[in-house]
């Protein structure tokens, strides 16, 4: 039996309660201490012989991840810091989100000044079924802004993948384009890999079909005619982000296409 609204305030009030701590999750507001993933996903990557370990990835904090409360991911709360400071009322109107976040989706959706969908190829319950490779539901300029978070490693063509986005996108639009960052030099994919250990060993994960780093996300990005800057704690604040537990090396990847350029 699905949970009631009155069911789901209790829990939600009691995970407050019990994980009340000294960060604050700027997504559901609470003050909370943030869950770890170190010893789930530090040990899954030693048993396929990743040879990374989770530290050297450069979004992800992983002692301090997980919201108990609305169950924000660090990345998450990365996101919403930059949507509250350059997603002004009257400014961006048409957003789409790729595989969305259910705790940032709310909130997003909750904007009345937002015209705001969400679209994937395999998830239940979003608005639009979409192939980001080939997306002709969505005519040119379609939107002003899209989060396409931790999608494209699991893309066969990232290069196709970028160009819809690009075209679906309004000039002067702007989109946050995030996928895990290995250390420089460890870029690697290989289509021929389809073995889940191999790709647990090499790309971290088993349905990745390649490991970035931080230039060969920003390549292929330009690749596709967007610029490209990658914004961190000197953008936001070295203390922002550790209250809302984002870890300090933490880089922000957002796409523009320019305002002077035609399809
Ligand atoms: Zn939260």
């Amino acid at each position: 039996m699905p949970l009631s609204d009155t069911g789901r305030r209790a829990g939600r009030l009691i995970r407050r309660v019990y994980y009340v701590g000294p960060g604050q999750c700027n997504i559901c507001g609470s003050r909370v201490r943030f869950r770890s993933i170190s010893r789930m996903l530090g040990g899954t990557l030693a048993k396929y012989g990743c040879p990374y370990s989770l530290d050297d990835f450069e979004t992800l904090n992983h002692r301090r991840y997980l919201c108990p409360v609305c169950g924000s991911a660090d990345r998450d709360r990365l996101y919403k810091l930059y949507v509250d400071r350059f997603l002004q009322p009257d400014g961006v109107r048409r957003v789409l989100e790729f595989a969305p976040s259910a705790p940032l989706s709310a909130y997003l959706r909750s904007r009345a000044d937002l015209q705001y969908r969400t679209a994937d190829l395999m998830m239940a319950g979003v608005d639009d079924v979409v192939d980001i490779t080939d997306m002709p539901m969505y005519a040119d300029g379609s939107f002003d802004f899209f989060i396409c978070s931790h999608v494209l490693e699991h893309v066969s063509d990232d290069g196709r993948a970028l160009k819809e986005l690009y075209r679906i996108l309004a000039p002067g639009g702007r989109g946050i384009i995030m996928t895990p960052v290995a250390p420089e030099g460890s870029f690697d994919e290989d289509p021929a890999v389809t073995d889940e250990r191999e790709r647990w060993r090499r790309f971290a994960q088993g349905d990745h079909v390649r490991l970035y780093d931080h230039s060969t996300l920003c390549s292929r990005i330009r690749q596709s005619r967007f610029e490209v800057c990658a914004l961190d704690r000197r953008t936001f604040g070295r203390e922002t982000f550790t209250r809302h537990a984002i870890a300090l090396g933490a880089v922000l990847y957002v796409a523009h296409r320019p305002e002077a350029d035609a399809v």
